[in-house]
């Protein structure tokens, strides 16, 4: 069919990020997000797997439980075969033809369409699957499945538009282009439980550059993830552009990495498996048709380093609010704390207070300002982690778990006099801060410590009045963190404003949620065309 062409410079509405709702009692968007909730947790979702826009159920399942109640099942999700993971492969090869033929402001629209429905109608659904299916309070939630997926999706679109804007010189002779091509093949996108909205744009964002996706979400975020799917189709997202594939993690990337049509690998997760994608890729490298752009944001042992003219208050908010909100499972959250001993009387019994101040309960309980972390892999590794400190370090705060009901692991903060001990190295994901107390005349060398001590370089925040003493902590530190603050908690990242991301053992820093992102997810080709053709072979010289 012919399609009716357009004609001339289109501009995106400008981006602006969504305000954050209070969900304060009594409010409208509060009755409302509390009725869907009742609803969702009445209710067993049956989560297809889609390939080429076409639902199948396979009959090999998983759940999806409430973290806060593991007893109660949310939905069940059908596991891709690998001959669907091969379908998928051929239906993103079909839909590429179509996708890529589309202009890019129409690609756009269904991404600004999904933000607007998501801002309205869609706003209670993913928030409710966030807050049960992956124990997010509704502050939590409402931060990333409304506002960062909104952002998400209407950053990326701006960003696009000034990608695409930047083109060569030219002059009267001849012009000069660049084709900002979608890459040959598709891209695998794989994303971690604990952000819907990092699940939307790890396929969202090479999506909207024009390139066909195969997306393997998280297990245990199934759910967010499907609502988060049918949303993309209700903005008008083609069938087969992304196919939504739960399942067997090895399975689907063994088939997926070691395919020749493979362009791109989009994934956020823990370093040890994207270093195993890495090696599959590697050892495959014979069989591409282009190489595969491989982008990972990955784990982080994030750090806050006080110096003694820091303020003690500022500095306690920063360390419990970053430590604890979301149980500690975000990639940013502070898990190691260096203090100054001067300091730390006061610090200790401010913190000490504010934690025993926090209630931990169900997320529907919106009077509770800490959950139950992600699932018993994460309880277990987490209660070895706290045993262990009884025994080897100082437990200054919390302490406790209990897996009767949820998986509920107490904020806990461990006070070590060794700079090397296991939880200030080691990435533990859930709420567990590790201080260690140097002395006030070691800064310089508490400075080293912080940059050595662990593989990671994902965020970091130093606390201090003095402006001298931010000045050396942030060129003491600059390849210790792709995210570096200033008194204030190293958590929180908003989209436009803190483009996101670490290196080291933190992945490759392409930052989120910026152009910087999206370039990955383009192969310019450049064209020449000349005006007036040389018509003569020789040069003047030779002459
Ligand atoms: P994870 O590595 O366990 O899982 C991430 C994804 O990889 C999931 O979809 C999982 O099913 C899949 N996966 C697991 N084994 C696989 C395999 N062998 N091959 C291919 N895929 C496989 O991580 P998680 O527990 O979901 O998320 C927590 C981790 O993510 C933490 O390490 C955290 O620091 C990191 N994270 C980093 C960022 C960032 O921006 N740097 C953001 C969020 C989370």
């Amino acid at each position: 069919m012919s399609l009716a062409a357009f004609d001339g410079t289109r501009r995106v509405p400008p981006a602006v990020n969504e305000p954050v709702r209070s969900y304060a009692p009594g409010s409208p968007e509060r009755a409302s997000l509390e009725a869907r909730l009742q609803q969702m947790a009445a209710e067993v979702v049956e989560i297809p797997v889609v390939v080429g826009g076409r639902r199948v159920h396979t009959g090999d399942v998983g759940t999806v439980t409430m973290p806060c109640d593991h007893g109660h099942v949310l939905a069940r999700y059908h596991k891709a075969t690998p001959e669907l993971v091969r379908e998928a492969i051929e239906a993103s090869a079909a839909a590429s033809k179509v996708w890529a033929s589309w202009r890019w402001e129409e690609r756009a629209a269904v991404f600004l369409k999904a933000a607007e429905l998501l801002t309205t109608t869609w706003r209670d659904t993913l928030n409710a699957a966030t807050i049960l299916g992956q124990a997010k309070t509704v502050h939590q939630a409402e931060i990333d499945a409304a506002c960062e997926l909104i952002d998400f999706f209407r950053f990326n679109v701006q960003f696009a538009q000034e990608l695409y804007a930047e083109q060569p010189l030219s002059d009267h002779t001849m012009w000069n282009q660049l084709d900002y091509r979608p890459l040959e093949g598709f891209v695998y996108a794989v994303t971690p439980f604990n952000f819907t909205a990092i699940g939307g744009n790890l396929p969202g964002a090479p999506a909207l550059m024009g390139n066909v996706v195969l997306w393997k979400p998280s297990a245990t975020a199934t759910l967010s993830s499907w609502y988060t799917m049918q949303l993309l189709e209700a903005a008008g997202l083609p069938p087969g552009v992304i196919n939504f594939l739960p399942g067997d993690a090895a399975m689907i990337s063994e088939i997926a990495l070691t395919h020749r049509d493979l362009a791109g690998v989009h994934f956020t997760g823990s370093t040890g498996v994207f270093n195993s994608m890495w090696e599959t890729i590697g050892k495959n490298m014979n069989r591409y048709r282009s190489y595969p752009r491989i982008v990972g944001e990955t784990g982080g042992k994030d750090f806050i380093v006080a110096h003694p003219s820091a303020d003690a208050q500022a500095l306690a908010v920063g360390m419990v609010r970053g430590a604890f909100e979301y149980q500690g499972q975000k990639c940013s959250a502070a898990s190691r704390a260096y203090i100054p001993a001067s300091l730390w009387p006061e610090v200790k019994a401010k913190c000490t207070a504010m934690m025993a101040e926090m209630k931990q309960g169900d997320t529907r309980d919106f009077t509770n300002f800490v959950a139950a972390v992600i699932d018993e892999r994460a309880f277990t590794r987490l209660a070895a982690a706290i045993d262990e400190a009884k025994a080897n370090a100082t437990i200054v705060a919390g302490g406790g778990y209990d897996k009767s009901k949820g998986w509920f692991i107490q904020p806990t903060i461990i006070e070590t006099k060794d700079p090397n001990y296991r939880t200030l190295c080691e990435e533990l994901f859930g709420p567990i801060l590790t201080v260690y107390v140097y002395d006030d005349a070691e800064w310089a060398e508490t400075l080293q410590i912080v940059d050595r001590t662990s593989p990671y370089a994902l965020t970091g925040a130093v606390f201090a009045q003095d402006r001298q003493a931010v000045r050396e902590a942030n060129a003491a530190l600059r390849q210790s963190a792709g995210n570096f603050y200033i008194n204030d908690k190293p958590t929180g990242a908003v989209v436009g404003q803190q483009p996101f991301g670490g290196a080291r053992g933190s992945g490759t820093n392409d930052k989120a949620g910026s152009k910087l992102n999206l370039m990955r997810w383009v192969s310019t080709r450049t064209i020449k065309e000349t005006f007036a053709s040389p018509l003569g072979w020789k040069y003047p010289y030779l002459g």
